[in-house]
């Protein structure tokens, strides 16, 4: 119960990982606001309790700061942020890429985390306490695994991550990412059939040194360790769960 008595909001709470985090937080004892674009996917999401849901594009700053205020008003704290929310791009090369492309997934998946930094940081350095955790890639660590797009987005989540943790510590607000390996989710679901269909379904995952892909729920875990007082000493990190795929490099 490492989150009783606590506030959190989780982005990307409609599927995959951001509901596994947004269900484990909530097991845990924390008052949980799950925000997505996807209404549907927050109704199938949302636990039993105290909880609410809020539909959100988080690349939009006036709806994170309806966000943020509405949970404001209805528990008056935020001590804990997922930010989960994202989308992938397809891997062509960049001389075939529709710049289109890169505006949207820069905005949903770096400028989105930076709305709620900015917004739900500002209400955590008031209350001095707080931690934000941002689902960064090891797409954003080395090459080849996602899209130009993507893959430069989630290099700039843990740059982000870096540079708000030093821009918020001195308030006791820590700021952390991970970084997932392949997981079996909506994200991934097009690979997954892929694979399955033409009976290469062992390859999935085979490239790390667990040799199998990961659970969403395996990803939520080190999320909410990251984000409770169990990691009170740990700011500005970015820590790889990926089955040791980056530890090959
Ligand atoms: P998912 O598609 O199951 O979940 C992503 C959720 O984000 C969806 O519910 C979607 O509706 C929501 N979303 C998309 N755009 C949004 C927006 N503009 N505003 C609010 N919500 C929005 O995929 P997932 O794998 O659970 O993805 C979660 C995070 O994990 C993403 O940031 C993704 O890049 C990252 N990630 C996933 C993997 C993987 O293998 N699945 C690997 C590395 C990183």
């Amino acid at each position: 119960m490492r989150y009783e008595g606590k506030v959190a909001i989780v982005t990307g709470a409609g599927s995959g990982i951001g509901r596994a985090t947004a269900q484990r937080m909530a097991r845990e004892g924390a008052k949980v606001c799950l925000v997505d674009v996807n209404e549907a996917g927050l109704a199938d999401s949302l636990p039993e309790g105290d909880h609410i849901t809020m539909t959100c594009d988080v690349s939009d700053e006036a709806q994170v700061k309806g966000v943020v205020d509405a949970v404001m008003a209805k528990w008056g704290r935020i001590d804990a942020v997922a930010n989960n929310a994202g989308i992938a791009c397809s891997k062509e090369p960049i001389t075939g890429n529709d710049m289109a492309t890169w505006t949207k997934v820069l905005g949903v998946n770096l400028i989105g985390v930076a709305h709620f930094i900015k917004h739900a940081g500002q209400v955590m350095c008031d209350q001095g306490s707080g931690a934000i955790v941002n689902t960064a890639s090891v797409a954003g660590i080395r090459s080849g695994a996602g899209g130009n797009a993507y893959s430069a987005s989630k290099a700039g989540v843990i740059n982000l991550t870096m540079t708000a943790a030093c821009d918020l510590g001195g308030h006791n607000v820590r700021v952390n990412a991970v970084c997932p390996g392949l997981i079996e989710t909506g994200m991934t679901k097009p690979v997954f059939d892929y694979a399955r269909d033409a009976g290469k379904e062992d390859r999935l995952g085979s490239r790390c040194e667990l040799r199998r892909y990961g659970r969403p729920e395996e990803i939520a875990a080190a999320i909410c360790f990251l984000a409770s007082d169990d990691a009170s000493y740990i700011t500005g990190q970015a820590l790889p769960v990926d089955g040791g795929n980056t530890a090959s490099l």
